[in-house]
């Protein structure tokens, strides 16, 4: 398989130095490699993602002296097949709708505390019925338990990391747990929607930060029960702050365009980053 790689954003912020590390150091593994690089929008969030912050993307990448594939492909444009994946998991019984809150799903969590990882399970079947009755929203997550009935143990599906910790990985999904991949009110999420991308894009190399090296577990159980290839990963380390804390947009990082404002240069940057 050629050599592909992709950018992949969700516009729901400016971005940050972390994007422009991970953007230059994709599009030039691309260009050492002779092969594609591909920039695609995950803007499936209608309710987060915003059009000024696509342009932005489009004015950041070029300030880096990036270029990219055209027409880029916007995931918005693409939601059936999303929709139709969801559907056809759900009716081979991988999926189960959850109606808890952010705040019950927190009080669930363990390790770390932090509400990321899920430990509930399907509701109580005259529970659904009356949450359903009731019009409440709900979210679809990936049943680990009915994906172990598909495809047995889960720890034998395997890919190539070539990042941090380089050697054939083997998917440990439960570190996350039953993850969330649509709503019913937005949709399909970036989890399977990047994954089907992946796939539509022929994507041989997935290059991206450090922070989703554990979604790769989810990601290679949804390759398996869609039967999509398996992209090789390169997980790559976080750009920090001075304090040595990770940049987010929530946090109030400083965004490429503020930099740029203030009179720094892509050279600068890049001289930064040590590339
Ligand atoms: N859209 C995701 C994000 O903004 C990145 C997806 C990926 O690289 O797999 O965090």
């Amino acid at each position: 398989m050629s050599f592909a790689t992709r950018f992949a954003p969700s516009p729901t912020g400016a971005l940050h130095k972390g994007h422009a590390y991970s953007a230059v150091v994709a599009w030039r593994a691309a260009q050492v490699a002779g092969g594609r690089f591909i920039l695609r929008i995950e803007d499936t969030d209608f309710t987060r993602c915003r059009p000024e912050h696509e342009a932005g993307i489009y004015e950041d990448l070029a300030w880096l002296g990036l270029d990219w594939e055209v027409p880029v492909l916007r995931q918005s444009d693409h939601r059936a097949d999303y929709e139709a994946a969801i559907q056809q998991l759900g009716e081979r019984g991988l999926l189960y709708r959850c109606f808890r809150t952010r705040k019950e799903q927190a009080a669930l969590a363990r390790d770390g505390g932090d509400g990321s990882v899920f430990r509930g399970g399907p509701p109580e079947l005259d529970e659904e019925a009356a949450f359903l009755a009731e019009g409440r929203p709900f979210a679809w997550r990936l049943s680990l338990a009915a994906a172990r009935d598909h495809l047995g143990d889960l720890g034998r599906l395997t890919w190539i990391e070539e990042g941090l910790e380089p050697g054939l990985k083997t998917a440990v999904p439960e570190r996350l747990g039953d993850m969330v991949i649509g709503r019913k009110d937005i949709g399909a999420g970036y989890v399977i929607a990047s994954v089907i991308d992946d796939a539509r894009q022929g994507i041989s190399h997935v290059i991206r930060g450090v922070d989703l090296a554990d979604m790769t577990s989810i990601q290679r159980v949804l390759q398996a029960l869609l039967d999509l290839p398996t992209p090789t990963y390169r997980h790559h380390p976080l750009v920090l702050d001075e304090t040595g804390q990770r940049l987010a947009k929530r946090k109030g990082s400083p965004s490429l365009k503020s930099l740029r404002e203030s009179g720094m240069s892509a050279a600068d940057l890049l001289a930064e980053f040590g590339l």
